[in-house]
């Protein structure tokens, strides 16, 4: 009964708190379809072309960025591992060969990106170790306390609510397990910021086109980055869902951020 209670109170007050404009950032401006579902369809579109992207658009630092993100979890050595937001696997592929866990599951909204991360999996001889599934991190289908660690890269930003999407990793980790949160972030440096928002502004979008045939995509990869609750602020939303001992790293002059937090 007091459980119960103190989880509507907490659910009333992540309610009220949820307020973030990039809550509200979409990548179609003009369509009437909630975040989650142009996410999911934008997703979809690029999902042929997205390593590829990646790969070429960071110059390959993103490999260096997941591998960082992943140390952070070589201390806790997690057996079972909730990859959410999974996207075409990289992650949980990484993971498997960096950590040796028994088990990966990798969970996403667009059945495109997984298709792309199973033929990857297989590829790799993967299969008997990482599974991935249709899931909305908003809504996770596992019972609370059943992973050792959850990792998310570039996926937070995408939520359509980040808390209640924090708040249901903290129900799924076990006791002291670990999240590991790996996202883009604004740089500070007055000159890295000027070649930074070029960039951003008018390389990508428009070799997002070309590549892609998806300009919007790459304009919403910038509104959304520019509009995240970011550094502290991100801490703040760790500590309201309940992790603790939170703490971040800035990489590459701040372009990019790892988050890290315990049930
Ligand atoms: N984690 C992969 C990586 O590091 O390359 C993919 C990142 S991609 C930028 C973002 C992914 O988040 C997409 O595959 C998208 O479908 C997924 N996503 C967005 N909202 C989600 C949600 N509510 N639940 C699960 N996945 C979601």
């Amino acid at each position: 009964m007091h459980t119960n209670y103190c989880k509507d109170l907490k659910s009333v007050y992540l309610h009220i708190m949820n307020a973030f404009d990039h809550d509200t950032v979409v990548p179609y401006k003009d369509s009437v379809l909630s975040k989650k579902k142009q996410v999911e369809s934008m997703f979809d579109n690029i999902a042929g072309k997205y390593d590829f992207l990646n790969r070429f658009l960071s110059a390959g630092i993103d490999v260096r960025w997941r591998k960082k993100a992943l140390s952070q979890l070589k201390a806790n050595a997690p057996k079972k591992l909730l990859d959410v937001a999974t996207g075409t696997a990289d992650v949980a592929i990484l993971a498997q060969a960096f950590l040796n866990t028994e088990q990966i599951i990798g969970i996403d909204i667009s059945d495109g990106m997984m298709e792309v991360g199973r033929k990857k999996i297989h590829e790799a001889g993967l299969s008997k170790f990482i599974t991935l599934q249709n899931g909305d991190s908003e809504d996770i289908q596992f019972a609370d306390n059943t992973f050792d660690a959850v990792t998310v890269s570039f996926g937070v930003r995408n939520f359509q609510d980040l808390e209640k999407g924090l708040s249901e990793i903290n129900r799924v980790l076990k006791p002291s397990g670990k999240l590991v949160v790996l996202e883009f972030s604004k740089p500070s440096h007055p000159i890295i910021k000027v070649i930074y928002s070029l960039y951003m502004k008018v390389i990508t979008p428009n070799l997002g086109k070309i590549f892609s045939k998806n300009k919007q995509a790459y304009a919403y990869l910038d509104e959304s980055i520019q509009k995240f609750p970011e550094g502290q602020k991100f801490i703040d939303v760790l500590e309201r869902v309940g992790f603790k001992n939170n703490y971040s790293k800035k990489l590459s002059f701040g372009i990019c951020s790892i988050y890290c937090g315990e049930k």
